[in-house]
């Protein structure tokens, strides 16, 4: 598969090849947290993941980690799959939930015990911390660690049935409380806490902790590449310690690489489900957010996200990709696939004065000249027609090749108009209109057409214009989310312009159609757009600031 360049986990992979170290083909697994939507760090994920299995003809799972109930719900779990598969992916028959491990989990915890590898302990939350020590400290052993196996079992069952109150005891593994690796200080395995499952119900009043069910989670599932990221280095011996406390035979291998970061974007669940709470944004979907719902309102395509994934690589080192790079890749693959089409977004009348009344012309415009096979449209044009009002200057500047008292620009697809009047207002003194003349024998292909002048501009047709709401979009946040807490949160991330010109093909356009808006960047049609009110939402402006 030459569309997944290679990287260092590719390198461990094969190797692992060489020496036949796992009896199956490559398998791997995403399994993401169904707590919130999922965001475009997910999708370097999810390429990762899913892009590795294809390379080495193996086995991608999607596998939901919903072992933590409280903040857990099918609408995620549906919003996953839906991302998952937009993106472009395909987990098969292979969807599975750690939930329903609940059983086999606990299990493998009385086995654990009965092996005298844990045990039940009394200390509250508060406590165990005290216990644990820190870096330049040991830790204290909990004076229940030493407890028989059949009492432990004894409480373990009594756990499982409800007899106990939430928080007052947990199952841990019994280690080594002098351990270098906090992590590796007599770890909790299971917490009680009553709170209703989204698929399990009030089955369940014990529910084991992520770093207890994600190595048996790979391990029951066949996975034999678990890829995470690298805030579980220092976990990497605790999942160790469970599989070969389990004597797992054919163990699964844990991988850690480096999150996605990316400027000006904040990336973690936890924040963006609060911008959803607090109504910062409107809702998951806000084509501001960087989830994936998101994005794809917004109007990227899964094509530009896989691209960038691609383009960042895979590295062991944490570092932040500025958010350029992922504009440039929905640019890029725009630039030949998306119609280009003209729309006024702050609308200036201009009349032509020498031009026929009553009548409207159909002209012929080029789809797109980057793709030939996008054919041809016809235009309408006619004496009034719209331009975009910071296209004209009553004085302006010296290289200013636009609309100017007496200077000649060309109108796109139309022909040559010098400006000959203004009309201002006579109180405000605000332009209101410009007064043209049109050289009819500049028409865009005609004979004269090879007259050159300085500007282009785009244009619409009064007549036959169809109105449209417009939204600018500027970064969620001011400063680089690397230090997330303190991200600055932009109060003008949104623009949304109501009196905005569309050319008449446009009426009928349907949600989610990206356009180049010729000179003002690349568009898409929201999801609430309707043939009474069209609303675009602008996905990247024109002008390319990712330095190559
Ligand atoms: P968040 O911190 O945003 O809530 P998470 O890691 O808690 O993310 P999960 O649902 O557990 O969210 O993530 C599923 C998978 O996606 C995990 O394997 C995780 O490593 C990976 N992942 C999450 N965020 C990123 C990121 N920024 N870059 C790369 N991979 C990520
Ligand atoms: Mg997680
Ligand atoms: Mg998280």
């Amino acid at each position: 598969n030459p569309g997944v360049a290679s990287n260092f986990i590719h390198d461990i992979i094969n190797e692992d090849l060489k020496n036949n170290k796992h009896d199956s083909r490559v398998h791997t697994r995403f399994p993401p947290e169904p707590n919130g939507y999922l965001h475009i760090g997910h999708a370097k994920s999810i390429c990762l993941n899913f892009g590795t299995a294809a390379k080495y003809e193996g086995l991608c799972n999607l596998r939901f980690d919903d072992t933590n109930p409280s903040k857990e719900d099918v609408e995620y779990v549906d919003s996953i799959k839906e991302d998952v598969k937009w993106l472009g992916f395909d987990w098969d028959d292979r969807m599975f939930y750690a939930s329903d491990y609940f059983a086999k989990l606990y299990g493998y915890a009385v086995q654990l015990i009965k092996s005298g590898k844990a045990y039940v302990c009394d200390l509250d939350a508060q406590s165990i911390r005290e216990y644990r020590g820190t870096l330049t400290e040991p830790g204290k052993e909990s004076p229940y660690r030493n407890r028989s196996v059949e009492e432990n079992l004894d409480l373990f069952e009594r756990m499982r049935q409800g007899e106990f109150a939430d928080g007052s005891r947990v199952l841990r593994a019994k280690i080594d409380m002098a351990s270098p690796n906090l992590n590796m200080r007599d770890p909790v395995l299971y917490r009680i806490l009553r709170a209703n499952h989204h698929r399990t119900g009030d089955a369940w009043c014990i529910y084991p902790m992520y770093d207890y069910a994600h190595p048996i989670s790979d391990a029951i599932e066949g996975i034999t590449h678990s890829i995470c990221t690298l805030e579980f280095e220092a976990h990497r011996p605790l999942y160790d310690w469970v599989l070969e406390a389990l004597e797992i035979e054919d163990r699964p291998q844990q991988i850690e690489f480096a999150r996605l970061n990316l400027t000006n974007t904040v990336m973690s669940k936890r924040h963006l489900r609060t911008l959803v709470e607090e109504g910062q944004v409107n809702g998951w979907d806000d084509p501001r957010m960087p989830t994936i719902s998101g994005l794809r309102r917004r109007g990227y395509t899964p094509e530009a996200i896989r691209d960038f994934c691609e383009r960042i690589g895979i590295s062991k080192s944490n570092s932040t990709v500025d958010v350029a790079l992922l504009e440039h890749c929905i640019r890029e693959d725009l630039n030949s696939r998306a119609a280009r089409v003209m729309a006024v977004l702050r609308p200036l009348k201009l009349v032509i004065t020498n031009y026929p009344e009553n009548t409207v012309e159909e002209l012929e415009a080029e789809n797109n000249p980057e793709n030939p096979d996008m054919g041809k449209r016809s235009i309408p044009f006619s004496r009034v027609i719209y331009i975009e009002q910071e296209d004209f200057m009553e004085n302006p500047p010296k290289k200013f090749f636009r609309l100017a008292p007496g200077q000649e620009v060309r109108l796109k697809h139309a022909y040559i108009i010098k400006c000959e009047q203004v009309i201002k207002d006579e109180v405000s003194g605000e332009v209101k209109e410009i007064h043209c003349t049109y050289d009819p024998d500049t028409k865009s292909g005609g004979i004269a057409s090879g007259r050159k002048v300085k500007g282009t501009l785009h244009w619409v047709c009064a007549e036959r214009a169809v109105d449209a709401e417009v939204h600018l979009y500027d970064y969620l946040f001011k400063d680089d989310a690397d230090s997330e807490e303190g991200a600055l949160f932009n109060p003008d991330s949104l623009e949304i312009l109501t009196a905005c010109k569309v050319e008449p093909g446009l009426l009928d356009t349907v949600a989610g159609t990206r356009y180049q808006f010729l000179r003002q960047g690349y568009f898409c049609t929201d999801l609430d757009s309707t043939r009474s009110k069209l609303i675009f939402n602008r996905i990247v402006g024109l002008r390319d600031s990712w330095a190559k």
